[in-house]
């Protein structure tokens, strides 16, 4: 434990992302009517050898997070760095080859057309110097590694099954042997069985190779399987983020508090075992002023339809965005 603490560092930092696009009316000639805010203003930190979990409903932002942290998309302010470099759209290729992705389709994530040793071998031709046979020296002990037998160099993505090609995915991931892995919903289309064997596969190799992931998922008991500290996100902006014992055992957000009720509990004794949140989410392009949860809120209060609440450090490394908890106003 004391060699783990020793080696923790920051090497992910965020802050203050946002990211807007255009809403345009008209064909002909589009007009600018307003800007949709699909990240705003989010900081974070991830250490070296940990996963952070980002929760949130379809449209919350969470993978248009997952893309500027990829470099695929430009943030309209706020920063993102690597280990101190600038991550930005067409950041450098030295840059590049430390942060990788898991995609959320296996089936489209890999090209059909290119056996498993032309999609392995592919990122080493790009970024390294290497023989033939040191490539191979690379790619087969790394096939080994996510659990898929030499044979398979020669095969094709279709001749696997859904999980065997999520594998590939990992190994293509890992294979120019980065430091940050950004997970975006990897096992959201597999089957429940072969998505415990994916998640245990990302965890054993994660201590091995002291990897760091951003794990993005819809999915509350995937990110509680995964994740050492999680975000919760909604309408773009961070609700709340802590440690995932904290997180779950005391959740302080009403959004966060709702998130885990909404989860079915196994248990046929126990009555009204699912509590649904009630309303709509609300269009990213019509965000209700003040706090953006305010609408379907137990405990709205007047305050929180005219003024967005400041994100409080409540307790050491627990940071909730909620009129409940602003220190000023409890006075
Ligand atoms: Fe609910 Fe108000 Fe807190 Fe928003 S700020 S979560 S509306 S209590």
């Amino acid at each position: 434990m004391a060699e783990t603490n020793s080696r923790m560092e920051t090497i992910l930092k965020a802050e203050k992302l946002t990211k807007d696009y255009p809403v345009l009316k008209g064909l002909i000639i589009p007009k600018e009517i307003g800007r949709v805010k699909a990240v705003n203003d989010i900081s974070f930190e991830i250490q070296s050898g940990e996963t952070l979990g980002v929760i949130g409903e379809s449209g919350c932002g969470k993978t248009t997070l997952a893309r500027i942290v990829m470099g695929l998309e430009d943030v309209s302010s706020g920063s993102v760095s690597f280990m101190g470099k600038t991550i930005k759209k067409g950041m450098s290729k030295d840059l590049r080859r430390h942060i990788q992705m898991i995609f959320q389709d296996p089936y489209s994530s890999l090209d059909p057309r290119m056996s498993v040793r032309r999609i392995l071998e592919e990122p080493l031709r790009i970024h390294c110097k290497m023989t033939k046979d040191e490539r191979l020296d690379r790619v087969l002990p790394l096939l080994e590694q996510v659990g898929l037998p030499a044979e398979s160099l020669e095969r094709y993505p279709h001749e696997f099954s859904g999980g065997q090609r999520q594998r590939i995915g990992i190994a293509r991931a890992l294979i120019l042997e980065p430091e940050l892995i950004v997970c975006d919903e990897p096992v959201s289309a597999l089957d429940v069985s072969v998505q415990a064997q994916i998640l245990n596969l990302l965890r054993s190799l994660q201590k091995e190779k002291h990897l760091s992931y951003l794990f993005v998922s819809h999915d509350m008991s995937v990110i509680r399987h995964i994740s050492d500290r999680i975000l919760v996100m909604y309408l773009g902006q961070m609700m709340e983020l802590a440690d995932k014992r904290t997180l779950f055992e005391t959740p302080a957000h009403p959004y966060t508090k709702a998130l885990m009720k909404a989860v079915p509990v196994p248990d046929p004794e126990i009555k009204d075992q699912c509590h649904v949140l009630k309303g709509e989410i609300p269009s990213p392009v019509d965000v209700p002023s003040g706090c953006p949860f305010c609408t379907r809120c137990p405990k709205s209060m007047g305050i929180c339809s005219q003024s967005r609440p400041e994100v409080n450090e409540i307790e050491d490394g627990h940071f909730v965005a909620c009129h409940l908890y602003n220190k000023e106003e409890a006075k």
